[in-house]
């Protein structure tokens, strides 16, 4: 790299093909690999390549194709998550005596195989006995009648959980009278959410994917894409052929994103693609005062589009006094890079008539987060590159489906539709589900293993996740969990969380995987495609249970609540007759809009011919407010 600019030098390429020699994923290889693993159910893992939703990350493809690409769209990250699918039962004799398991780490545990039965481990006990599923209803519904909603929480994680999951878990929580249910986007994209709703109104991103093709610039700050979301890589491909430029701002060169080898694209395949143009290599956490600078100089030069700012901002003076108050000695030492590359970025911005400006957990991830969220917007906004095509304000989602979480409403600070919990939206939510709704704010994940470690929750019900490796600090979070009576753990796998005892009992649940699911499910993607993967047929173990049908607190409680799932299934069951009637198995929707994006939208609206499904149906009953966003 020349030491006086950012602009990443390229390299010689090798005429060696497919990167022999190189250090790079060995794609083809891995694949064999891949056929070798799940040899013992071909078939299945096929039918879940071709026709299911990929449960890997939230770029989105249903079958091998999606909305971006003309070519196949695979990545080795959802090919090593086929044997979860594919998978056996595991021997549940393994957890008669925890011991041996406790020593195995998580990528082990997944080996063994697919929780079957019900198990239960009493405080004490050296492992996990079999239980019925009426003992486990038993169990939890004992435990739970009569307790204080606000001492049990519910938490969902994001990958491979359908939308129809989350909200009928968030259904089935405020039922018992609890908001405490939470879901992972709380961990990664919370601070994307507080500062883009108050910025913007909207709190996902406001362009597609499509968008990046020959923009002037394409953005990562803290993300890394190539690993991350894969294909992305082959949309890069396409976007540079086009002219489009990449640009890093991350403390780590990536070298997934400096160059890659896209399998499935000829070219590429053979002599790889040279990604990332720029790498500025902030500090870590040194991105608010790299973009201070950056902004300072853009306005300082007037490099800014006064046409935008005016017609369609607020605050713009006290950006620029709030800037202009900043030494750059100081922007220097906590951006970590001098003057001069925050001079270099903003010119890169001040030349750019079009980008996408793209972000993810290396920005979030901080004490900070929400504030260099801010900073990225106030860049965006500054330039205009919002509500026009080949620009936009991108959250990049990771997990599967973590998009659709909040919007159904599995989250603590809202309910379905992004609607604030106070007394009046919880009214009209009683008046539409026929029970009364808590009007009270419930525990964030964070808070919850909180509450947990001051002995303020009685049970933690967790479909899916886990805490001890999501969370910093796993010494506190063990002795968090363990602080609870009553452990509630629901899953396709065993993970290491499960092993850590709990005051009374630990209680572990099978689930199905989204392509078992009773009649499908969909998933909404980062650009906010709601996808609609069907049932592909299979059985692990006895029959796995409606987890939200077992939370039984009393009779007359569970007939409402049957009552309204009933209606929900009813509803789904008339939003898929209308897929199969042929209006496409992978529709496209575009929710919610704010002042900035609405013609922006109703152009997307037209363009894609928006179809009626499952969230669209809730619109038209009123569930979720057609001018609000999604939390
Ligand atoms: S990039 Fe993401 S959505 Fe696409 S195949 Fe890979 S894991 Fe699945």
């Amino acid at each position: 790299m020349d030491p006086c600019s950012h602009k990443i030098a390229k390299k010689r390429k090798s005429l060696m093909p497919f990167g022999l020699g190189e250090t790079k994923p060995k794609h083809f290889r891995d694949m064999v690999g891949i056929i070798w693993k799940n040899r013992d159910n071909l078939p299945y893992a096929w039918k879940v390549l071709g026709k299911g939703v990929c449960d890997g990350c939230a770029l989105g493809v249903a079958g091998f194709h999606d909305w971006t690409i003309k070519g196949v769209h695979l990545c080795m990250t959802r090919l090593n998550l086929l044997r979860l699918n594919t998978m056996p039962a595991l021997d549940v004799r393994l957890l008669e005596d925890i011991s041996q398991l406790k020593s195995m780490d998580n990528a082990q545990l997944r080996e063994l195989g697919r929780l079957p039965f019900p198990m239960l481990r009493e405080k004490g006990a050296r492992g996990f006995r079999r239980i019925t599923w009426e003992e486990a209803y038993q169990r939890l519904g004992s435990k739970l009648r009569g307790l204080d909603p606000r001492r049990f929480a519910f938490f969902l994680t994001s990958r491979g959980v359908t939308n129809e999951v989350y909200y009928m878990a968030q259904k089935a929580a405020r039922f018992l009278g609890t908001n405490n249910v939470d879901n992972a986007a709380r961990l990664c994209h919370a601070p994307s959410t507080a500062a883009m709703k108050a910025t913007i109104g909207v709190a996902a991103t406001t362009c597609s994917y499509k968008d990046w093709y020959g923009t002037d610039l394409v953005i990562f700050f803290g993300s890394n894409p190539a690993n991350d979301q894969p294909v992305t890589t082959k949309y890069l491909h396409e976007a540079k052929e086009l002219g489009t430029k990449v640009v890093l701002v991350n403390p780590y060169r990536e070298p997934g994103m400096e160059r890659y080898w896209v399998p499935s694209t000829l070219k590429s395949a053979l002599f790889g693609t040279d990604i990332a143009d720029y790498w500025f290599p902030v500090t870590t956490g040194g991105d608010i005062a790299f973009l201070s600078g950056v902004l300072r100089i853009l306005i300082e030069n007037n490099w800014v589009d006064q046409n935008f700012i005016s017609k369609s901002t607020v605050g713009f003076e006290g950006l620029k006094a709030q800037v202009a108050s900043l030494k750059f000695d100081d922007l220097e030492r906590g951006a970590g890079l001098p003057r001069a590359s925050m001079q270099e970025f903003a010119e890169l911005i001040r030349d750019a008539r079009t980008a996408v400006l793209v972000w993810s957990m290396g920005i979030t991830q901080h004490l900070t987060g929400a504030d260099a969220v801010q900073m990225i917007l106030n860049l965006g906004l500054v330039k205009g590159f919002v509500g026009r095509d080949k620009c936009g304000l991108m959250p990049i989602r990771g997990h599967s489906s973590v998009q659709g979480g909040a919007e159904m409403g599995a989250y603590s600070t809202a309910f379905p539709g992004g609607k604030p919990i106070n007394a009046a939206n919880a009214g009209v939510l009683t008046k539409q589900y026929g029970f009364a709704i808590p009007d009270w704010p419930g525990l964030t994940a964070p808070k919850m293993v909180e509450a947990c470690a001051k002995g303020d929750l009685d049970v933690l019900y967790c479909l899916g996740g886990n805490f001890l490796r999501t969370l910093p600090d796993p010494n506190y979070v063990g002795k968090a969990l363990a602080n609870v009576s009553l452990r509630v753990h629901q899953d396709i796998i065993l993970t290491d969380q499960m092993f850590i005892e709990a005051k009374e009992a630990v209680l572990l649940l099978p689930a199905k995987t989204r392509y078992e699911q009773d009649d499908g499910g969909t998933e909404t993607s980062t650009e906010r495609r709601i996808m609609f993967s069907p049932e592909l047929t299979r059985q692990v173990g006895v029959e796995i249970q409606n987890a939200w049908l077992t939370l039984e607190s009393d009779r007359a409680q569970l007939e409402t609540l049957e009552k309204s799932v009933a209606s929900a299934d009813e509803n789904d069951r008339l939003v898929r007759e209308e897929y199969r009637s042929g209006l496409a198995t992978n529709l496209e929707v575009i929710t919610g809009h704010n002042q900035l994006l609405s013609a922006r939208l109703e152009l997307e609206r037209q363009k894609y011919q928006v179809k009626l499904d499952w969230i669209a149906l809730k619109l038209a009953q009123g569930l979720l407010p057609e001018s609000e966003n999604s939390p």
